[in-house]
């Protein structure tokens, strides 16, 4: 697999970099690089996850279709609240539909 080139040029960031925290317990659960303009996040596609991985881990994992992805739930074993569950978009991306007021977002920059 080919990385992406890791250039930062100041000032032309494409994209808002988002934490995502379980809105139950706290916990943070993942870094999103949110593109485009909307102010929402409806849904999170699982390729601008930048940590953890999700993407790679389910290739690994050998996934070829959407529906064998397990849903974006809390990783405190104590909550495991669902704050996603894994959808097409109409582009067929992969993409975890964002139940809202489950979780909190934090604009990192
Ligand atoms: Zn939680």
């Amino acid at each position: 697999m080919s990385s992406p080139k890791k250039r930062k040029s100041k000032g032309k960031q494409k994209y808002k970099v988002y934490d995502i925290y379980c809105g139950k317990c706290n916990t943070h659960l993942l870094t999103y690089h949110k593109y485009g303009a909307g102010k929402g996040i409806l849904r999170l596609y699982l390729a601008n996850i930048a940590s953890p991985n999700l993407m790679a881990n389910f290739v690994e994992a050998g996934y070829e279709q959407i529906k064998q992805v397990p849903n974006l739930s809390c990783a405190n074993i104590d909550c495991g609240e669902v704050l996603g569950v894994p959808a097409l978009s109409k582009s067929k991306k992969w993409v975890f539909r964002m139940r809202q007021g489950y979780f909190h977002r934090k604009l990192i920059k």
